[in-house]
């Protein structure tokens, strides 16, 4: 199944601005734990650093057995997780 998960955070409270940030962010994303919660990211995008004010945004694209391996990568986070299909998928059938 395939996933988006957009997690939202002011510019004033990224994570990049911090080491313990930087830290958190790999250790979630490192290759090994991503393994161990049977996850494979297929891509990301973020709005950060590049994104002076207002609210940063991260777009992580999953490929995971279910959203609740998803939500439980995340843990805390404030993440909005939905399942998706390729859009090339659905416009071929217009
Ligand atoms: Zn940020």
């Amino acid at each position: 199944m395939l996933f988006t998960a957009v997690s939202k955070h002011d510019s004033k409270q990224c994570p990049l601005k911090t080491g313990e940030g930087v830290k958190m962010l790999k250790d979630m994303f490192s290759e090994e734990n991503l393994k161990k919660n049977n996850i494979n990211l297929s891509d990301a995008f973020i709005s950060c650093p590049k994104e002076k004010h207002s609210t940063h945004e991260g777009v992580f694209i999953i490929n995971a057995e279910s959203e609740a391996d998803v939500k439980k990568l995340f843990g805390t986070m404030d993440v909005e997780i939905k399942e998706v299909v390729p859009f090339k998928d659905i416009v071929k059938n217009f």
